[in-house]
């Protein structure tokens, strides 16, 4: 079982992918595009064993990251039996979300949308735009402080 884990820069991949694996594997940063390659690691929950692997070269189509890079994501989708597609709550929707959205519509029986950064309940969150990407599966979590992770990985580890 492969999950992998695609959106645009900064919208919280890596904070995801550290909270999933329990461990700092990948590097968090305010600066967008700093995992530039794939990273993988085993990951556990109830019991269930799965590979979880971050990205950051998907979308970022400019100068610093190779299309290599995006390449070797787009192989992936192909492969993964899951695709965590994670968007900024606190940002809200931006034409970046929309193009990677356009991107997956080909796997979207097996994309499941991750609004992050919904830390709190008073985040003046506009979930409504969100569902106009048209993903059927839509979860909330805060990765950072670990809310909606759980329910999350309940799902992910459904069909083990
Ligand atoms: P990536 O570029 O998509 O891998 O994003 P990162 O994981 O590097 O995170 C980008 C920034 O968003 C960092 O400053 C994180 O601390 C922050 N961040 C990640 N998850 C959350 C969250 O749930 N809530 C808030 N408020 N910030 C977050
Ligand atoms: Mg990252």
């Amino acid at each position: 079982m492969k999950v992998i884990i695609v959106g645009r820069p900064n919208v919280g991949k890596s904070t995801l992918f550290n909270r999933i694996i329990k461990k700092r594997l990948s590097i968090v940063h305010d600066m967008p595009g700093v995992t530039r390659d794939v990273i993988e690691s085993q990951a556990q929950w109830q019991g269930k064993s799965f590979t979880v692997m971050d990205t950051g070269g998907v979308i970022e189509s400019g100068d610093y990251i190779s299309q290599e890079v995006r390449k070797k994501v787009i192989q992936h989708l192909e492969k993964v039996d899951l695709i965590l597609f994670v968007v900024d709550a606190k940002e809200g929707l931006t034409a970046q979300d929309q193009e990677i959205a356009k991107l997956l519509y080909p796997y979207k029986h097996k994309t499941i949308l991750v609004v992050n950064k919904v830390d709190n309940k008073k985040s003046n969150l506009n979930a409504y735009d969100f569902y106009t990407l048209g993903f059927d599966e839509v979860y909330f979590v805060s990765a950072q402080h670990g809310k909606g992770v759980a329910e999350l990985l309940d799902r992910i580890v459904r069909d083990i």
